[in-house]
């Protein structure tokens, strides 16, 4: 039996969560599989509840659960709380760091019927299949951060941007582990003629690339990788970088995907891994059945490859996601003109049916 801690969170969290959990339960009829769910608080929910976007017992929880399915947190009515309690702040980066998460994968596959969907040329999109693995619990979103009034008036901001030398080795070592399982080639990300940190960071890519001869390995500055993933993205297989840059990368390669509805992500390193897709909570069109569910979908399957080692029922999780899109079933984000308008709910139906066939 697989125990998952579900937090659906806010927004669309809601919406797109149980039907991700269709697609488990479908592949767990299928094969005999036993997942057991238990939901918890998280986010602005939370706060609303208990007074606190990551209470006690949803960290209890997810230490105590096989793998953890999360929605997404966060809306404009939590904005304004004292930092510590906003949901991103207050939740999500802690929950990395007490879970170890040091490492988040966000494959950016192109399923051929959307190929459309993108504002990007077909001919640069054909055959683009790359895997953004982002440090996650390093760097200026967890430095030493200081806001000060300055005595003339005015005010200064600092946000240190810290790596130490294992945390770099370990994230870059995944990195390897992955692309000696797909295409063997990593291209480790940096701003080494500025930062000092990416300095460091440079000098044990270098060092480790001697020891993974098996691996082609190159070296980016993250200005120059910004602007490859879109002038020519079939160059990359995996890319390996820190926090920062790493956040907006993915979300720049999410885009060559055609919608933040396709991205899933996983986030390993600790005991137990936790997937979520990679958009936020959308409160523009919460509550409406229009969220797409696919990504959550597609983080299931991770779960299912990562968490679980069942790789057979990750392939048929994305199999019957593709099938999907093959019919023609489009959620409004990937609406086109001759497709059939489906809501998330019946999006997650037909993936459950989908995979039962
Ligand atoms: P967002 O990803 O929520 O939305 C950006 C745009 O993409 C919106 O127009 C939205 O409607 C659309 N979109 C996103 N996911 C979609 C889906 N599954 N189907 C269809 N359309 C989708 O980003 P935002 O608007 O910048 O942030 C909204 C809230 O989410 C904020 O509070 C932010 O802090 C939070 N957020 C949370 C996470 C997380 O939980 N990991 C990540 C990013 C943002």
């Amino acid at each position: 039996m697989f125990k998952i801690a579900v937090l659906p969170g806010d927004g669309i969290g809601i919406e797109i969560v149980p039907e991700a959990i269709k697609a488990l339960e479908a592949i767990g009829e299928k094969f005999g599989h036993k997942f057991e769910f238990t939901e918890a608080l998280i986010g602005g929910a939370a706060y609303d509840e208990v007074g606190h976007p990551l209470p006690p017992e949803t960290l209890r929880l997810c230490r105590e659960a096989d793998a953890i399915l999360l929605g997404a947190i966060g809306g404009p009515q939590w904005e304004e709380l004292p930092v510590h309690l906003r949901p991103e702040v207050g939740a999500l980066l802690p929950l990395r760091k007490e879970l170890g998460l040091y490492a988040n994968l966000r494959p950016c596959m192109l399923f051929p019927s959307l190929l459309g969907a993108s504002t990007l040329k077909e001919e640069v999109l054909q055959g683009v299949d790359i895997m953004v693995i982002r440090e996650l619990t390093g760097g200026a979103y967890f430095g030493e951060k200081h806001h000060e009034n300055l005595m003339g008036g005015g005010e200064k901001a600092t946000d240190c941007m810290t790596y130490t030398s294992s945390e770099i080795e370990r994230i870059i070592n995944l990195a390897y582990d992955t692309a000696r399982k797909r295409g063997k080639k990593l291209c480790s990300v940096d701003k080494a003629n500025v930062l000092e940190s990416s300095r460091l960071w440079r000098k044990i890519a270098v060092k480790m690339a001697a020891e993974n001869p098996d691996v082609e390995t190159t070296h980016m500055y993250v200005d120059n990788c910004a602007m490859q993933l879109i002038r020519n993205p079939r160059q990359f297989d995996v890319i390996v970088t820190e926090n920062l840059f790493g956040d907006i990368l993915t979300d720049e390669a999410s885009m060559l995907s055609g919608s933040l509805g396709m991205l899933p992500s996983a986030s390993l390193g600790g005991q137990v891994g936790l997937y979520e897709p990679s958009h936020g909570s959308a409160p523009d069109i919460a509550g409406q059945g229009k969220a797409n569910p696919l990504a959550t979908i597609l983080s299931a399957a991770m779960m299912l490859r990562y968490s679980f080692n069942l790789e057979n029922e990750a392939r048929l999780v994305e199999e019957a996601v593709n099938e999907f899109l093959e019919r023609d079933y489009r959620t409004p984000d990937l609406m086109e003109a001759g497709k059939k308008l489906v809501t998330t709910a019946e999006t997650g139906d037909i993936v459950a049916a989908l995979i039962k066939r």
